[in-house]
This record gives structure tokens, C-alpha cells and sequence, in this order.
């Protein structure tokens, strides 16, 4: 008997099979899927079972398989399966495919740390009966005869509330034993508190269309904000686990599964497991357990829990779907939605994508029926949207009011009086690499690509990095002829200095990178802020997303139109959700909600369409952009990114593939530069990139594969392709 075994080695090189002899003690209980230790080389390495043979035709000597890491944590043949298609679809090797698939604490490097946690316990020996018998003959009262007078009333204690000399004499005496019981480190039994509403009308009709799909369909669930989209997907689930199946329900970020985790034990108690980022890697292994015995019928968790070994999967629910954290930026480049799908096909089940404000590409495939589209178009609740006001701040800086409006001031000052709280956003996402006119907030773009260009400093000259395009910089802004062209940037702690000035009896919380590094202040600047223990929560866009205060009123958001200077041709898209999802914090419960959108451009698009709390509008005025300028949900995009220590290196090989690909494939592709990469000198390497842009192309994969073989062995040369990126 024979296995084929794929290498843990973190190289591509060695990504193909070798075969081993299976010893005979492993002939009843080897599988395929199963991760073994195997010599390789001098060295004994870890590898993945891919397949069992019979026969197996060399003439060199076969080594044999050292031992099973661990015979319960086996790939089942989805996942099996899913590897493959991973490695089809990103072009990553097989390995890094099975990796992604278990939990980081199986991986290489911890591979000889045990994380199995057990508690001991002490326990009778003999009979009720013989104890009692030797307690009356025993006579007096010690430490002994307390430990077996509790053991008579309790079934079993931990070892280690009692003293060892007691211990030791109990079971010399072979009164009590010991047992080792594996704990989880996470218990969670149901929360007290729950709180189910009955659904409205239109969400019942959401949750009955959803419930009644026994086959593989995609939804997209398009719910504005406060829109009870989270009472559906519960009740989904519900309904889901009550037919004896599976589900899985992936969420953006950790910060927002704080709050919504509990809301899952609330409902679904120790049916629930977790995994994320922030977990420990003994929580990591202890939650991956609980899934691969069959003990948990859900799991919530980011990105990588759509690998969750759940079997019958009866549902997969993708909450806020538009976030880009569900795509995976280095290898393998998986998006979790592609995953999803697959794994919906497999188990014939609905895939439930929700969201506000869903991406161009969700929407435009639901418009055209690809995907079923279901509506929530009304607060759950009491709350109403909230009430827009966009300021220009144009007006303001003449005031010298340099960061707060007069309005947002006079606002903030009024919801405090009133016992209410407000939040403010300080949007500083695109601001590290454009040049800005502060004094009329003009910004420089490609004429090509209606992205903004990127400043090289070096060469004082501003490019475009998806086409190449450049210009120098001018002295004087080219649109209002004042010395005032920029970076501009504002941070958090300044931000909220300035406010506590003007607003000194204001308690003021703030929330960002720097107050967020340690484990668990995130949960406690959540919590305090609920609370009510301060007036106004400050942060970055971390603030933005999924957060249920219902005593927030005002939501101020400064320098609103920064992040359409990034230079992707997302940004419009990006700046909007985030924009929609501040604007939706407001007005939560039935306190009426406002807010106020600071702003160089007033008369920008996307923010008079956040204004209108119209995503319609904006996705209408957006799609004719992608259509015009060729970018998806119109056309399909591949990423390539050259990287080199030595700059003509680089470039060299750039050009190189930039000719073979406009030789290769399909003449209806369009591919563009190589141009500097919006990241061009990083960590001592220099980056160009190559974007195709294609509808239909059937050369296209072969042809990438092909490249991609070719720089697998480059010692000097870098080789990313990223099929369908989020961020170029
Ligand atoms: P979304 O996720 O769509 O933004 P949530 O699920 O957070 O919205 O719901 C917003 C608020 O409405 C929550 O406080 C929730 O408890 C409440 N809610 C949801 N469904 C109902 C309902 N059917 N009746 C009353 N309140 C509801
Ligand atoms: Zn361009």
C-alpha cells in the first residue's frame, strides 16, 4: 500500500506528489486527507495524504510514512476537492491551498506544540458504599476525609482546588483516581437576554423566499441600514439548524463580531463556533475541534471560516458582502464569495449575500437575474434614515475654522445637552500619496483612467499607475492658482485635542489603530460607549460599519471626500459604502438621526447621493463610469505585479511579459502598461504592474499558468498575479 503525499515546503518548487510506503500498522486507518509526518530529504516534514494506491512502479527504495499528525483533524473530500479548485482559480500551489484550509496553529512552523487542553479531575475509587465505610472507620476529621465527604456529593473535582499532600495520601490509599478530561478553551452556553422580534412583513417574506430554496441559488439581500437584516439571518439559520443542518455565516471584521457573536450564543448557545484573527491558537485548535467532532452546527467567523470542515452544510450567509476583507491579498488570492458558491453547489444550498450598499458587481449580476434579489427597503425598528446635511468647508476655512464646521459644533453641543451621543468619522483613507489644493480641494487625475494620479517625489511629477500617464507638478494649483497644492492629513489624537478645546465639558472616547492594539480594548471602548459613559465616540472608518447605538443622533463626518483620492477606480464605490454605512449609525432607534458631511467638494456626486440616501442613483452614475473606461462589473481584471531588487530587472522582465501577453491572448483583451505600482519601491524590491482588462478569453488562464511556471524558479524575479483583485 502507497501514498502520495504533498510536501509542506513553503516553496513552489516541490509542489507535486511523492510517494511513500505506508507502514503496515497504518494499513487499517490511513486516509486520504489526512496530514502525516514523512522523511524528506534528512529532515521529517509535514505532508497532506492526497491518494491511497495499491501499486506504485520505481526502482528506487520508498521511505515510509513516520506517523498521522493528528487522525482527527482529516481534509474531507469537499475539501479535498475545494484545494483543487483553488489552485485552478488563483494559481496558487496546492500546498498553500490545503494550508489555508486549517487553522494556523496545524501549520508548519507550530507543527510539534500540543494544543489539546485537558483539566484533571479527582474521583472515587471504590463504591459509595466502601468510602463511607472507611470514613466512619477512619474516625477524625482532616483535609482527607473533607475531599472524600465533597467526592461523595459531587460526581468529580478539580485536582487542582486541593492540596497534593491530600491528593497523594487519597490515592496511595486508592480511595480516589485521577482523570484527564479535554476542555474548550471558549464555553459558551445560551446568554441570558434574548430577544427575538417577530418579523415584519417584509422580512418574513425575505426569510420564507430564502427557506424554501433546496437547490444551489445566490441572493443578494439588499437591506439599507437598520433594515433587520440580522434577524433574517438569524431566523435563516434557525430554520437551517432545526432540519438537521449546517451553517456557516461569515462577517467583515472582528470588530464587528464582537457584538454580533454574542447575539449567535444568545440564539444558538454551544451550537456556535467562532473563528477569527484575534483568537488565540489554542482557541483556534479547540473551536476547529468542536466543528470536526460534529458539536457545533455553525460557525461564525471572517475570511478564512468559508474552509470550515462542516459537513451538510445547509446554508452560507456572507454579511456586509461589499467588504474587501473577504478577498485574501496575499497567497492563496481566494475571494471568500467564489468560495462560498463552491461550496453551496456542492451542498445544493442557498448562499444569502447581504448588504446596505452591495458591490457593483453583486447588484449588476442580481439586476440582470444571475443572482435572485431580495429587498429590505424599510428601519426595523422605529428609526427613520437619518437626515443629511453636506457643509463645504471652503466657507469654513475663511471662518479659520479649520477642522469643525460651525454647524457640526453648534450640533454636537445641542445632542450633548440632550443626553444623546454622537460619533465622529475622520475619514483618512487617500491621503498618503495624492497632492490636494487645501484651498479649493483640487485634485489631480488621469485623463484615461479617472483615477488620481500618485505623487513621486523624486521626480516632482504626478503618474498614473494603471496606464502610465504623467505630468509634473505645478507650483500653483492648476484650478484656483493659489500656493497652496498638499498632502493633507489630519490625525485622530489632533482631531480630538481641538474638539475637547471647543467643547470642554464633552467626554470623549476615541477609536483607532493606536487605542485598539491590545486584545479585548476594542470590546471595552464598544462597551463603555453603549454605556453611555461618554458623549461622543472619534475614529477612523473602524467606527463606520455595523454598530447598533441607539442613543447616537449625530454622526460628523470630516473630510468626507478624501477617500475618492485614492488612487483605484474603486474609490468612488469605497468612499460611498463608507459614507452610507457612517450615515446609518444615526437615528438607530427612535431618537430621529442627523448628519453632517464635511467637505471640500460639495457639489461632488457621490456625496449628493449619500446625502439622498440614494445607492440607486449612485449606482447608476457609476456604472455608466465602469462601462465608458472598461472596468468591471464590464469587464474582468487580472493584476500582475513584477517584482525585482534591481530596478531594470524589473522593468525588463515587465516589458517582456507585457509583449507576450499582447501576443497571446485574446486580441479582445486590453492590456495595459507596465507601469510603477501604486506601492513602487517597497521593502527594497521595485514593482511594476500589468492590468488586463478582458470580457471572454480563452487563452487567457493557460497563458498566465505558462508565465507563472516560468518565474516559479526565478531566483531575482517576482512573478504575483492576482485574477479578479480588489485594489490595482
Ligand atoms: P441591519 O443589519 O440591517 O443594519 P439590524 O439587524 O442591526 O439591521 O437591525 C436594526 C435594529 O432593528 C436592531 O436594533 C434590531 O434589534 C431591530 N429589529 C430588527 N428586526 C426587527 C423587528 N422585526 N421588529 C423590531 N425591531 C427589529
Ligand atoms: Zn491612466
Amino acid at each position: 500500500m502507497y501514498a502520495e503525499v504533498l510536501i509542506e515546503y513553503p516553496t513552489k518548487k516541490i509542489d507535486k506528489y511523492f510517494t511513500y510506503e505506508v507502514p503496515l500498522k497504518m494499513r487499517n486507518t490511513l486516509q486520504a486527507g489526512m496530514k502525516v509526518k514523512v522523511p524528506f530529504g534528512s529532515k521529517t516534514i509535514n505532508g497532506f495524504v492526497m491518494k491511497i494506491t495499491d501499486t506504485f512502479n520505481s526502482d528506487y527504495e520508498l521511505k515510509e510514512i513516520v506517523e498521522v499528525v493528528d487522525p482527527e483533524l482529516k481534509l474531507n473530500d469537499e475539501l479535498m476537492r475545494l484545494g483543487l479548485y483553488l489552485e485552478e482559480k488563483t494559481l496558487c500551489p496546492k500546498i498553500s491551498a490545503y494550508q489555508t484550509m486549517l487553522p494556523s496553529s496545524l501549520k508548519i512552523k507550530d507543527n510539534d506544540t500540543n494544543y489539546n487542553f485537558y483539566k484533571t479531575y479527582l474521583m472515587l475509587n471504590k463504591t459509595k458504599k466502601e468510602v463511607l465505610d472507611y470514613l466512619v472507620s477512619y474516625g477524625k476529621e482532616n483535609k482527607q476525609t473533607i475531599l472524600l465527604n465533597t467526592l461523595l456529593k459531587e460526581e468529580k473535582v478539580l485536582k487542582k482546588d486541593y492540596d497534593s499532600y491530600t491528593v497523594k495520601a487519597l490515592k496511595e490509599k486508592e480511595l480516589i483516581k485521577e482523570v484527564k478530561e479535554q476542555e474548550y478553551r471558549i464555553n459558551k452556553s445560551n446568554l441570558e437576554g434574548l430577544v427575538k422580534h417577530p418579523l415584519n412583513v417584509e422580512q418574513q417574506k425575505v426569510f420564507e423566499t430564502v427557506k424554501n430554496t433546496n437547490e444551489f441559488k445566490t441572493f443578494l439581500l439588499e437591506g439599507i441600514t437598520g433594515s433587520g437584516k440580522t434577524e433574517v439571518y438569524l431566523n435563516l439559520i434557525e430554520d437551517t439548524l432545526n432540519k438537521g443542518k449546517t451553517a456557516i455565516m461569515l462577517v467583515p471584521e472582528i470588530s464587528l463580531t464582537v457584538a454580533l457573536v454574542n447575539r449567535f450564543y444568545e440564539w444558538f448557545g454551544s451550537r456556535v463556533a467562532i473563528l477569527h484573527s484575534a483568537l488565540s491558537n489554542g482557541e483556534k485548535y479547540d473551536e476547529y475541534l468542536k466543528i470536526i467532532r460534529g458539536e457545533v452546527s455553525l460557525v461564525v467567523g471572517t475570511r478564512s471560516a468559508i474552509f470550515a470542515p462542516l459537513e451538510n452544510i445547509g446554508i452560507i450567509i456572507i454579511d456586509e458582502e461589499h467588504s474587501d476583507t473577504f478577498k485574501q491579498d496575499n497567497m492563496p488570492r481566494y475571494n471568500a464569495k467564489d468560495i462560498a458558491m463552491v461550496r453551496c453547489k456542492y451542498h445544493k444550498a442557498p448562499l444569502v449575500l447581504g448588504s446596505a450598499t452591495p458591490t457593483l458587481e453583486s447588484k449588476a449580476r442580481a439586476l440582470k437575474g444571475v443572482y435572485s434579489h431580495l429587498k429590505l427597503t424599510k428601519r426595523a425598528g422605529f428609526g427613520t434614515l437619518p437626515q443629511v446635511t453636506i457643509v463645504d468647508m471652503l466657507e469654513e476655512v475663511k471662518k479659520k475654522n479649520f477642522i469643525f464646521s460651525d454647524e457640526l459644533i453648534t450640533k454636537l453641543k445641542m445632542r450633548i445637552s440632550a443626553h444623546e451621543q454622537a460619533m465622529i468619522l475622520l475619514n483618512r483613507r487617500g491621503y498618503s500619496t495624492t497632492i490636494t489644493c487645501s484651498n479649493c480641494g483640487y485634485t489631480y487625475k488621469c485623463p484615461n483612467c479617472d483615477i488620481t494620479l500618485t505623487y513621486h517625489k523624486s521626480t516632482n511629477n504626478l503618474r498614473c499607475h494603471y496606464c502610465g500617464y504623467s505630468i509634473s507638478k505645478d507650483s500653483v494649483c492648476p484650478n484656483c492658482h493659489e500656493d497652496a497644492l498638499n498632502y493633507l492629513g489630519l490625525g485622530t489624537e489632533k482631531v480630538m485635542e481641538e474638539l475637547q478645546k471647543i467643547i470642554p465639558e464633552a467626554k470623549i472616547i476615541r477609536m483607532d489603530q493606536d487605542t485598539t492594539s491590545k486584545k479585548g480594548s476594542h470590546e471595552k471602548i464598544i462597551e463603555s460607549f453603549k454605556n453611555h459613559e461618554y458623549d461622543i465616540l472619534l475614529g477612523t472608518q473602524m467606527i463606520s460599519k455595523g454598530f447598533d447605538f441607539p442613543y447616537v443622533t449625530l454622526v460628523g463626518i470630516i473630510n468626507a471626500d478624501s477617500s475618492l483620492n485614492i488612487p483605484d477606480f474603486r474609490s468612488n464605490e469605497r468612499t460611498f459604502s463608507l459614507l452610507y454605512q457612517a450615515s446609518g449609525r444615526a437615528g438607530r432607534s427612535n431618537l430621529a438621526g442627523e448628519v453632517i458631511l464635511q467637505t471640500y467638494n460639495p457639489d461632488n456626486y457621490v456625496l449628493n447621493c449619500v446625502k439622498e440616501n440614494n445607492f440607486n442613483k449612485f449606482f447608476n452614475y457609476e456604472m455608466n463610469i465602469r462601462k465608458i473606461l472598461k472596468y468591471p462589473p464590464y469587464y474582468y481584471l487580472v493584476s500582475l505585479k513584477i517584482i525585482a531588487k534591481d530596478y531594470d530587472k524589473s522593468l525588463e522582465n515587465a516589458t517582456k511579459i507585457a509583449n507576450y501577453l499582447r501576443k497571446s491572448i485574446s486580441p479582445s483583451s486590453i492590456v495595459l502598461g507596465p507601469t510603477t505600482a501604486s506601492l513602487f519601491k517597497f521593502n527594497n524590491t521595485y514593482r511594476f504592474q500589468i492590468v488586463i482588462k478582458y470580457r471572454y478569453d480563452e487563452k487567457l488562464m493557460s497563458v498566465l499558468k505558462y508565465l507563472d511556471n516560468i518565474y516559479l524558479n526565478d531566483k531575482d524575479v517576482n512573478l504575483e498575479i492576482d485574477i479578479d483583485p480588489l485594489h490595482i
